[in-house]
């Protein structure tokens, strides 16, 4: 059974480990996911950063590698030459410079000089490949063309067109062409002669831009439109009239762009159109990465939680082994306090002397439930018999924080005394009594056999044993204290006649008669007992002779007074004594006893009481 226990527990306290190394290992790979996450969105933010550096780089290299191929042709002498005398000599000669200049730059399909009216004065086209000069007869005016105007008004260097798709004969050639312009005014002797305007077919640019490994690219104008989209049924929208647009407020539209990234271009396609490049994490990269942080994370879980089985396990021997014997020390204990409950007469006072709290046992022998006691007065026990001296020593040693021990003679619910020996001590913290509590043994048993023992059958008067006893107890505190005390010795006059005329239970009845007579007259602290045959005493407390003649003088008034049933009339002798400092017992009851023989001697009904 117990051995079944010890497994239970051991079992309860590696699922509780165990359970502990699941929630660390949740939290572990939590946090691990949570550190990671902000990670990869850190390094994905470096890594747009860099792509949209290379993309920025190879657009300006482009766009610089354009004007220098530009200015090249506009500082040419052969050029310059033309321009100063443009006759057919000079304009064949550029034409060959244009020629060369298109065929270093592939990308180049058109390569254009206008005068300054707009008239196109020579033109080298690129089809299919092929360089050629367009005749003179082919050359048009151009003055109405925006990119003229444009460039006429321009008051930068050099002129930029927006990047669009090339038109023929006013409608859009196909397959598509993107196209971008770049002009230049040229001037002779600082008067304007015309433009250098160069048409740029953009495809290889942007097949390059668009390639790359982790990131979907995007450019869009500043409207939204896309100008190129992996889904190339989606580039060019605004040419094409789809219409597809990215929204930048909101960032979804078409497309979901939340891990994306927006770097504006204006600066390097320098054309004022709001040209931006949209980075969006490819799907399959993001997955990628989500999922080795998952499975990273798993790891971590998964590992923590088999490190904790062992560590559970090993753990719950030691915890299991301690858990059982603080279980055991706990059963034995509340065995123990049940039993002193049981047993032990116990109880705590408050410093008004309300009861705190009662033992079981007391309220056994009290015969008051615990309810009846907690919260009431402690006189709800006391006994009216009980000597007052005691309860004031009792009182007088604990509130001075001192232990008390001693017999109490206290009541029970039906009225019965109950006698128990008790020590009371007080609680005591911080040097301040907080309450008293008391532990006490029934001694009602021991009191019984020893009241018939300090009795006197006859008289039911205190007897000799208790009367020598009580003497010794007053002469000690009379030692101690100086507090003194009286005796009276009392003896019934010619009793012996009493025998010899009614017999000797006449004698008996008398016998009685005198020790009701004198109990009723005595204190309740004086001590009353049968000396021996017909004589008494009793042992005045704190009393001096004078106190003790006025007790011996009421007596034998009051005997003298009394009419006893068969013998009528009866006197008494008393002898009156006070202790001295100089006195043992002994010789104060000697004394005594001579006062008495000096009453009886006197005529007797007499009280003699010389020092
Ligand atoms: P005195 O006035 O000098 O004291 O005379 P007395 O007769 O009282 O004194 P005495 O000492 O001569 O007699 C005492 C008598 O008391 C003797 C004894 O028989 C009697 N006596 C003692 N104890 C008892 C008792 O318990 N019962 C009865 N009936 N008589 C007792
Ligand atoms: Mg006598
Ligand atoms: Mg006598």
């Amino acid at each position: 059974m117990k051995f079944q226990n010890i497994r239970l527990i051991y079992l309860k306290n590696i699922l509780l480990f165990l359970f502990f190394g699941f929630i660390i290992a949740t939290v572990t790979s939590y946090i691990q996911y949570s550190v990671k996450y902000d990670e990869v969105k850190e390094k994905l933010k470096d890594e747009s950063f860099f792509v949209s550096n290379r993309i920025k780089t190879q657009i300006k290299d482009y766009i610089n590698k354009v004007e220098v191929s530009i200015n090249s042709i506009h500082k040419n002498k052969l050029f310059l030459d033309y321009i100063n005398n443009p006759n057919n000599n000079n304009k064949n000669i550029v034409k060959y410079l244009f020629i060369n200049t298109m065929q270093n730059n592939n990308s180049y399909f058109q390569l254009r000089f206008l005068d300054k009216n707009g008239i196109e004065k020579i033109r080298i086209d690129r089809n299919n490949k092929k360089v050629f000069i367009v005749e003179d007869s082919k050359l048009q005016d151009k003055s109405n063309r925006y990119y003229f105007k444009d460039t006429v008004n321009n008051m930068d260097e050099y002129w930029y067109s927006n990047i669009d798709l090339n038109i023929e004969n006013k409608k859009l050639e196909y397959p598509i062409r993107p196209t971008f312009r770049v002009s230049t005014k040229v001037f002779h002797n600082n008067k304007f002669m015309g433009i250098l305007i160069v048409n740029i077919e953009l495809k290889p640019l942007l097949d390059n831009i668009k390639n790359d490994k982790h990131f979907n690219i995007y450019l869009v104008d500043n409207d939204g439109y896309f100008i190129l989209n992996p889904d190339t049924k989606k580039s060019w929208s605004r040419y094409l009239g789809t219409n597809y647009k990215i929204d930048f407020e909101t960032n979804k539209q078409e497309d979901d762009f939340t891990n994306s990234y927006i770097v504006s271009l204006n600066k390097y396609f320098k054309n004022h159109e709001g040209i931006k490049l949209v980075l969006e994490v490819k799907n399959y990269y993001l997955n990628k990465i989500i999922e080795n942080n998952r499975n990273l994370a798993y790891t971590i879980g998964i590992l923590t939680l088999l490190i904790s089985i062992p560590i559970s396990l090993i753990i719950s021997v030691p915890i299991s082994k301690l858990y059982m014997q603080f279980n055991k020390i706990y059963k034995e204990n509340l065995k123990y306090v049940d039993m002193i409950d049981k047993y032990v007469i116990s109880m705590t006072v408050d410093l008004n002397k309300k009861i705190l709290a009662v033992s079981k046992a007391l309220c056994n022998i009290s015969g008051f439930s615990k309810d009846e006691l907690v919260g009431n007065d402690l006189a709800i026990l006391k006994n009216k018999k009980m000597n007052n001296r005691v309860c004031k020593d009792l009182w007088n040693n604990v509130s001075k924080g001192k232990v008390w021990i001693g017999e109490i003679e206290n009541r029970k619910k039906n009225g019965e005394s109950y006698w128990i020996k008790t020590t009371v001590l007080p609680n005591i913290e911080n040097n301040k009594i907080l309450s008293y509590s008391s532990i006490s043994e029934d001694i009602s048993d021991k009191k019984i056999i020893e009241n018939i023992s300090e009795t006197d059958k006859l008289t039911q008067l205190y007897n000799r044993i208790k009367l020598d006893r009580s003497l010794e107890n007053e002469f000690n505190r009379f030692k101690r204290n100086k507090s003194i005390f009286s005796l009276i010795l009392v003896d019934i006059d010619f009793f012996k006649s009493v025998n010899d005329t009614f017999g000797h239970q006449v004698g008996d009845k008398v016998l009685i008669e005198v020790s009701k007579i004198l109990k009723e007259n005595c204190r309740k602290i004086d001590v009353l007992g049968r000396w021996g045959g017909e004589e008494f005493l009793i042992i005045c407390v704190n009393t001096d002779i004078l106190g003790a003649c006025n007790l011996a003088e009421k007596l034998r008034k009051n005997v003298e007074e009394y009419e006893f049933e068969i013998v009528k009339h009866k006197t008494i002798s008393l002898g009156v004594s006070q202790i001295m400092q100089d006195d043992n017992i002994e010789s104060l009851i000697k004394r005594l006893d001579n006062n008495l023989y000096q009453a009886k001697r006197e005529g007797r009904n007499k009280i003699v009481s010389y020092i």
